[in-house]
């Protein structure tokens, strides 16, 4: 089984590469490194089953492969924000090229959508049944309506061209290898906190996130592409917390004293967001195993390693 990954050297495509390598299977990693770093599938470089190509999913490619799974894009605010009309060209021509390679190969094309396709929901917790409240104009929309535009995509294809599609609506993840700078609230809050800095709160904190731990991610993933049910599908820990208790809960862990600060509330930041997740549970005989409580005990390790490194790189170069 060679199988394709878009995305294959970020934080989640990287972890589904190494489920995939330890399962024996043969891997293409496609990545442009925008937000992937080569650090994080550095452990298969040289492996015969594995393959890395710097490639563009904006730009057509020609390759065998039997899966694609398809992650190419940026997924954290700060950074599908930095180039908006890049990331809308992402989710539109980079899936449109990969189901264009799935049509051709004959290949079977999974896609990492996101619960951000429900936009400020109105209906509280998300089913897929759900169509979403998405402003088409604001600073989120690029990778909002992109999204969007591309399940409609996968549906097109497998109505039009009989593609084989699994469509997977992925609601907040976190785990190791998150990068430091990547400007979500989880890597944000332990980053500040290792650092001994203020836990920056946007808005009051009432906001609400549901978060899942990366290894329970990739469990579902692989569930839903080797399955039968096309999706959409969400995948996602349903244990929901305000973004307040979040910062407690990660200042309790590494240093009680730290303050928690206010900055401004980003435009069209959703108010709150749980997965409903009956259909996974049902059609998968998936659900989430790790808690928020326990995900956080790796993800800080990881994080403490990092900073330690950046740290001891900096005397490095002072010496
Ligand atoms: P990430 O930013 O770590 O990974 C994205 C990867 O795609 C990076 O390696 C990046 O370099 C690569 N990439 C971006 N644009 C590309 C392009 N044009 N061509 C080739 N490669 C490109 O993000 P992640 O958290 O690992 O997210 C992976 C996927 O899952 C994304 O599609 C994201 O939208 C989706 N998703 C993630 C979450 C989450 O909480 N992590 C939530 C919802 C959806
Ligand atoms: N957030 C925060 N402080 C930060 C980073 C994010 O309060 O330093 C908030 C953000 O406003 C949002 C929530 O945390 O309400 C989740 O943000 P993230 O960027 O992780 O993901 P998304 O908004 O895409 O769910």
């Amino acid at each position: 089984m060679i199988n394709l990954v878009t995305g294959g050297a970020g934080f989640v495509g990287s972890h589904l590469v190494d489920r995939l390598m330890q399962a024996g299977q043969e891997v293409i990693c496609l990545d442009n490194y925008f937000t992937g770093r080569k650090s994080n599938i550095s452990q298969w470089i040289g492996h015969p089953r594995f393959e890395l190509i710097r490639h563009d999913v904006t730009d057509p490619i020609r390759l065998e492969c039997d899966r694609i799974w398809h992650l190419a894009c940026p997924a954290s605010p700060v950074h599908y924000q930095f180039n908006p009309i890049k990331t809308a060209k992402t989710s539109f021509l980079g899936t449109y090229n990969m189901l264009g390679l799935a049509r051709r190969v004959g290949a079977r094309l999974l896609l990492a959508s996101t619960s951000e396709v429900y936009g400020d929901p109105e209906v509280h917790p998300q089913p897929e049944s759900y169509r979403g409240c998405v402003n088409t104009i604001g600073i989120r929309s690029c990778y909002d309506e992109g999204k969007r535009i591309a399940e409609t995509l996968c549906f097109d294809y497998q109505r039009m061209h009989d593609v084989e599609i699994r469509v997977m609506r992925i609601f907040n993840t976190y785990g190791p290898r998150m990068l430091p700078d990547d400007g979500r609230v989880v890597s944000n809050f332990i980053v500040q906190a290792l650092k001994g800095e203020p836990l920056t709160l946007y808005g009051d904190g009432s906001q609400t996130r549901s978060f899942c731990f990366v290894d329970d991610l990739v469990e579902g993933m692989i569930r839903l592409m080797d399955g039968s049910h096309t999706g959409p599908m969400n995948i996602g820990n349903p244990g929901e917390f305000t973004i307040r208790q979040l910062a407690e809960l990660v200042r309790a862990r590494i240093n009680p004293d730290l303050p928690l600060i206010e900055k401004p509330l980003p435009a069209d930041d959703p108010l709150q967001r749980q997965p409903v997740i009956d259909l996974a549970q049902r059609e998968l005989g998936w659900s989430p195993t790790v808690s928020l409580e326990n995900g956080l005990i790796p993800t800080i390790e990881w994080f403490r390693k990092v900073l330690d490194q950046q740290a001891s790189q900096t005397q490095g170069v002072r010496a």
